[in-house]
């Protein structure tokens, strides 16, 4: 008998793997970290002893949720912006982030939204905020994955850098988590609307040098590809390919509004698209051309968007709205299948974030890291079980996760958050909000 740290034993499990494949009495045994062996129960069980074993009898085993696009310290501002449209709503939100964002509400905003990711499901995120190395701090606190690093803005609020002094600032990052277990590094110019062309190149300049992903807002609305036009004389996206910013390691959040010429670039160049249906709806923005991009051949992920304008950061009601809102425009149901959904979420976004990250996480397999959720299958609404990519694309949702693991380590059992302190971290968010509320929106 072999000694492994964790077995989950007796589950359905669902490994995203590149054949799709189901283990109906299944076990996963972990050690440091990563997944040593997975199959039947009887087989696990007779090779492999663990002093923790997750009984998984009735629940659904599969790899963490991977969030493609978020703003996880903006958890402090959710609700506090009411309805309008994309620019002004950014307006009020930089008034707030320049009053109330600094390293410790960073900190606090970042915990309350690693609780709701991992309550969720949500395993890793891709990240983009100020301060981003008080996030990372955070994340490795509370063992959560995530892919974060230095942001590109023209203005210096809130983290008071000029922007002429990013590069030199963003290389104590990168070099501080150049080999982190959990924290994987990326370049976050914010858009082409908030970057002036020198500063996008030299973003693209330095994630080059790293050899790490990039990460920016793109085409999210039509006034912006209207102001980016009359400003610069090309779309976002012929903006950014012009500056050399569009490649295998990009992100690009949003691209709604992409003509079909530019949704062929975004395939020749092998750019990973963030689709946020939620936020985008919400918002009012519009609905992103999904269909011709998977025709052209574009890998496309699901993002929640941040807090404040998607107002949560539940992932499966963004499987959902992917599943179902461009079927309703194509009069396809055969578009966006369980399957390719459930991908989204897990393998196929965990090769879309950065470098390496799809040898690492996104399916369950020997070797990767044990970044696994266990789903309650006891539920109404989840019964009788025919088939498990159905209910994941279309009945399961939030609260019927139980226990996360992130690189191994149990950070959710029983649906009690075993590394964050929840209570503690709901009381200093609701004093802290009540002080930005008054402030904010006077009676
Ligand atoms: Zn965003």
């Amino acid at each position: 008998m072999q000694q492994v740290d964790t077995l989950i034993t007796g589950g359905l499990i669902l490994p995203s793997d590149e054949a799709f494949s189901q283990i109906a009495d299944g076990a996963v045994a972990i050690a440091a970290g990563r997944i040593a062996a997975i199959g039947p129960t009887a087989e696990i069980t007779a090779a492999y002893t663990a002093p923790d074993v997750i009984d998984a009898t009735d629940h659904l085993v599969m790899p963490g949720l991977i969030n493609a696009h978020v703003h996880s310290a903006d958890a402090l501002f959710r609700s506090l912006i009411g309805d309008m449209p994309l620019e002004p709503w950014l307006e009020q939100l930089w008034v707030a982030e320049k009053a109330y964002v600094r390293p410790d509400t960073v900190r606090l905003a970042a915990r309350l939204a690693y609780a709701e990711m991992i309550r969720g499901g949500i395993t890793a995120a891709l990240d983009m905020y100020w301060f981003p190395e008080e996030s990372a701090r955070v994340a490795r606190e509370v063992g959560f994955r995530l892919a974060t690093g230095p942001i590109y803005f023209d203005m210096p609020e809130p983290d008071g850098i000029p922007i002429t002094e990013r590069t030199t600032r963003a290389r104590d990052f990168l070099d501080a988590y150049a080999a982190d277990p959990l924290i994987t590094p990326i370049i976050s110019p914010h858009s082409t609307y908030t970057v002036s062309p020198r500063y996008l190149e030299e973003a693209a300049a330095l994630a080059a040098e790293y050899g790490i992903g990039l990460h920016t807002h793109a085409a999210e609305t039509a006034a912006e590809v209207a102001d980016v036009v009359e400003r610069f004389g090309a779309t976002p996206i012929g903006h950014l390919d012009a500056l050399g910013l569009l490649g295998e390691r990009t992100v690009l959040a949003h691209c709604v509004h992409v003509t079909p010429a530019e949704i062929e670039l975004l395939a020749a160049r092998g750019v990973s698209v963030a689709h946020c249906p939620v936020c985008n709806l919400k918002m009012g923005s519009g609905i992103a051309p999904v269909p011709a991009m998977r025709a052209a051949g574009v890998r496309v992920l699901l993002g929640t968007d941040g807090p404040v304008s998607s107002n949560d950061l539940d992932l499966w009601t963004a499987m959902r709205f992917a599943a179902v809102l461009h079927r309703g425009l194509t009069h396809d149901p055969t578009f966006h299948p369980p399957a390719q959904v459930v991908r989204m979420v897990t393998a196929d976004a965990a090769r879309g974030l950065g470098l390496g990250l799809g040898e690492v996480t996104g399916s369950l397999e020997v070797g990767r890291r044990a970044d696994i959720i266990l789903l309650d299958l006891q539920q109404p609404h989840l019964m009788p079980l025919y088939d498990a990519p159905s209910y994941l694309a279309y009945s399961a949702g939030r609260d019927d996760v139980t226990t996360v693991l992130i690189d191994g380590q149990v950070v959710m059992r029983d649906r009690q958050l075993q590394t964050i302190d929840l209570p503690a971290t709901l009381a200093e968010v609701a004093a802290l909000g009540a002080t930005i509320g008054a402030a904010m929106r006077p009676a």
